[in-house]
Parts: C-alpha cells; structure tokens; sequence
C-alpha cells in the first residue's frame, strides 16, 4: 500500500517504511508534537466556555435541559 508522508509529503510504502505513513521515525515525531500542540490551543476555547459563571447565580439546576 502506497501513501504520502503526511510531514514532508514524501512517498512511503507501507512494505519498506516501518514508520509508516510516515517515511522516517523523525516525520512521526513531528506529527505527533504538531497533533499536541494543535489539540492544547483547541481545548483553550472550550475550557473558558465551561467554567462557571460567577457573577449569575440564577441557574435553576442541571436537570433544567432535560426534562
Ligand atoms: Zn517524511
């Protein structure tokens, strides 16, 4: 099976290329740093919209939206 490195866009092959899909172990580091890096400024957004309001307390209670 024939596929591109996803980092440098190099051919690989999945018979010869035991980092597969990546042509090196240094290209599978890559993506991974980037895959972390790009999923920690992600997660930034929902965890502000998750906190808590401090200043309105006139939430009934966590059952409002279910019923
Ligand atoms: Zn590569």
């Amino acid at each position: 099976m024939k596929h591109r490195c996803p980092i440098c866009k190099k051919p690989t092959d999945s018979a010869n290329d035991s980092d597969f899909p990546f042509c090196s172990a240094r290209c599978r580091l890559i993506d991974l740093a980037n895959w972390s890096s790009e999923r920690y400024v992600v997660s930034e957004p929902v965890f502000e919209e998750d906190e808590p309001d401090e200043s309105g307390s006139d939430a009934a209670g966590p059952h409002e939206s279910e019923r």
